[in-house]
């Protein structure tokens, strides 16, 4: 790094002179005073700052401390002269693509920073360079707030950087600087964590995908989110063809070949609550952004944080040892495991008190699927998009619906929804529609209510990954079956049932508490995030409901905890997802069960079989010691006794078998009575309808049919499944 540098015209103390004369200029005293305060303050010039890290505490709802999150000195420093060119390039194209050219700094992006700082405060690191980027990843702390003070003293540190090295030096002790995420400083020790290599064996792929991090090494990261990692890629090898770096081609062969990551060696498989720890850290540097923070995946690891979190460590451990069990779990096929995830809730407030986000830590960061994989929900949407809001609108368990074949026509195809194993059952209630999960019921209902209506519900209960607008969403009658363009995440669907628990008030699920700097100075503190999204009667009628779920012949019998629980199953076409989402007051939690390939079906294994002992395992555990608690239930609901057949009033000939005592909100009692049982003679020889010439008549009570269905006047038989 002996070469010498070039001539500029301007010199660098120049210009910046001239900025910080801008800076007067534009906020007259204001701005001196910044300026004058800015230099007063400034950092010292002291390179062996570079090093200095301190360890971040994470602590459990109890206060107790959990984990550590350290800076690993794992950083290799590597010559510049050993790294690929493509793997310079993908870092000067995205981040800075006039390094060689500027001083620095870039006079635009101030003035674009500038304004920025007028219209509301300091944005991201985008527009800065490379040399200021340096300047404030070696010098500042990163966890204080970004001021307009901050940006004068890096700009002053980074022309006095300019001055005393060469753009090269720059450039090295850049991208040996340079945080990867997983505690991995610099594109020596980023090779090894993500691909097993040395810097210079790198390929172009791989270089674009490392200098993708360099925007958000958490929430790019291959190993957290692959599908983010892939895009961020495509993206820095589209802007090297841009600079002219590569061609078309060369960038396309890259984007089409995956990534090959190194794996987690075994012995470091068993760290405790580390899906928990992964996703607070993920939320941490979430919140440290939006308080102003510029980086904060360096501040959750480099700058001794307290993090106090919401977890329960007892919770977090069973569910933990749970899926350390392969007996919990459907066999392995064609060497794949069925995966799984689980996330629990607080109902009352969102405390998020436990996540396990697959079976195993096979890789170095796990990718969390409690938080993070998007899958098909089935039948567990059905309360959601469909019940909650029907219950809303005045319908109750008692309505009764034809279950019978149906075909509908969306967008020019027929759709004929059918029930699990083609069983039709004629007229039912909400409620058997809910406990044997009958899916004939659940679109028709959605047909009465109206997709749109369903949907907005879902958004309103936190499900953020619906789609309401374009060719391909989410509007249509299959919202009723949990046939989704994308997907839910378990995470998401915890929260969802929790409002059911919570009399109808949603929270925004967390984990983390409260941020304290090293000194016990708040940096952040969680305030409620909650809303109404339905009145108590409604959420009490779908716990009602949903409570039917957990008896025979309910669908979720097997997730019985021996105290009052509501539940429901989800199983999708040909076995590929199961889940079962399930609560009590306390705690609300979601499963999900399937292989990470989405195309692969599982055999035979449904929401009841596999993640309903799941749920039941770890709830069971999670209540010890808690007092039995009953749902509260609210004022404005009475019981009445009504025929099951017609949802109506007895008629006085309804047989006794189909009187039920069902639970009604105020004012929606129904004051008809039932219409569809009626008594008529038949002729016991002939059994038809007796005539006059019939010399042995017996009085008969049969169904009278208005909709489709087995013809009218048929004799009751006394096997018919309702
Ligand atoms: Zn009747
Ligand atoms: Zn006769």
């Amino acid at each position: 790094m002996e070469e010498k540098k070039p001539k500029r015209k301007l010199k660098p103390s120049r210009i910046v002179l001239l900025v910080l004369m801008l800076v007067v200029f534009m906020f007259g005293g204001v701005g001196l005073g910044y300026v004058v305060g800015a230099i007063k303050n400034m950092p010292e010039w002291d390179p062996s700052k570079l090093n200095a890290s301190e360890t971040t505490f994470i602590y459990d709802s109890k206060g107790e401390l959990v984990s550590r999150l350290h800076y690993v000195e794992n950083r290799e420093k590597v010559k510049l002269s050993r790294m690929p060119d493509h793997l310079k390039n993908a870092f000067l194209a995205t981040e800075d693509d006039k390094f060689y050219d500027h001083p620095g700094f870039r006079i635009d992006a101030i003035a674009r920073a500038v304004i920025a700082n007028i219209v509301g405060g300091w944005g991201s690191e985008g527009g800065s360079t490379i040399t200021i980027q340096l300047v404030n990843h070696a010098f500042f702390n990163q966890s204080k707030e970004k001021k307009l003070e901050r940006k004068i003293q890096e700009l002053i540190l980074a022309v006095q950087m300019e001055r005393k090295y060469t753009k090269d030096e720059i450039l090295e002790m850049y991208l040996n600087r340079i945080y990867f995420d997983g505690g991995a400083y610099g594109v020596q020790a980023a090779a090894e964590y993500y691909f097993g290599k040395k810097v210079e064996d790198l390929e172009l792929g791989e270089s674009a995908m490392l200098a993708g991090l360099a925007k958000g090494p958490a929430r790019y990261s291959p190993y957290r989110h692959p599908e983010a990692a892939k895009d961020r890629q495509a993206t820095v090898l589209d802007r090297m063809v841009t600079c002219g770096y590569i061609t078309e081609a060369q960038a396309k062969q890259a984007k089409d070949e995956p990534f090959k990551l190194v794996k987690k060696e075994e012995s470091a498989n068993k760290n405790a609550y580390q899906y928990f720890i992964d996703y607070v850290f993920e939320e941490g540097v979430e919140l440290l952004e939006k308080s102003g923070i510029e980086n904060p995946e360096q501040a959750m690891y480099h700058d001794g944080l307290r993090i106090f979190t919401t977890m329960d460590s007892k919770i977090q451990k069973t569910a933990e040892d749970i899926y350390a069990q392969d007996k919990y779990f459907p066999p392995s096929k064609n060497g794949q495991i069925v995966q799984s995830a689980i996330a629990v809730v607080n109902p009352k407030n969102g405390e998020i008190k436990a996540l396990v986000g697959g079976r195993n830590v096979d890789q170095k960061r796990s990718f969390n699927r409690a938080t993070d994989a998007k899958r098909q929900p089935g039948s567990s949407f059905k309360p959601i998009a469909v019940y909650a809001p029907a219950l809303i609108k005045g319908f109750g368990p008692g309505t009764v619906l034809e279950d019978s074949p149906v075909t509908y026509t969306i967008g020019g195809t027929n759709w004929t929804p059918r029930n699990y194993n083609n069983q039709y059952l004629g007229p039912i209630t909400m409620r058997t529609a809910v406990q044997l999960s009958v899916n004939t019921y659940a679109v028709k209902m959605l047909d009465i209510i109206g997709p749109a209506e369903g949907l907005k519900f879902a958004q309103s209960m936190g499900i953020s990954t619906l789609v309401s607008k374009g060719a391909k969403n989410d509007v249509n009658l299959s919202l009723a079956l949990g046939g989704l363009t994308h997907g839910v995440t378990p995470l998401e669907m915890a929260a969802a049932y929790a409002v059911f628990a919570n009399q109808g008030v949603y929270n925004k699920p967390f984990a983390i508490s409260k941020i304290t700097d090293k000194d016990g100075q708040i940096i952040y503190e969680h305030r409620p995030e909650q809303r109404v999204v339905m009145d108590p009667q409604s959420a009490y009628l779908m716990t009602h409901l949903l409570q039917s779920v957990m008896v025979p012949p309910g669908t979720g019998a097997k997730a019985a905890i021996g105290r009052p629980a509501a539940g429901k199953t989800g199983t999708t076409n040909d076995d590929t997802n199961a889940w079962f989402v399930g609560y009590t007051p306390d705690f609300a939690a979601a499963v999900w069960m399937g292989y990470d390939n989405q195309n692969m079906s599982m055999k035979n294994v449904y929401g009841g079989n596999y993640p309903g002992p799941i749920w039941k395992a770890v709830m069971t555990k999670a209540h010890e010691g808690l007092p039995v608690r009953s749902f509260p239930v609210p004022a404005g609901l009475t019981e009445a006794t009504v025929c099951k057949v017609s949802g109506k009033l007895s008629n006085g000939v309804c047989p006794a078998e189909n009187l039920v005592k069902e639970i009604f909100a105020q004012g929606k009692v129904p004051t008809e009575v039932c219409s569809m049982h009626v008594q008529a003679e038949i002729c016991a020889e002939s059994g038809l309808l007796a005539t006059v010439h019939c010399p042995t008549r017996i009085t008969e009570v049969f169904v009278k049919r208005s909709e489709t269905g087995p013809p009218p006047g048929e004799p009751i038989e006394d096997d018919l499944p309702w």
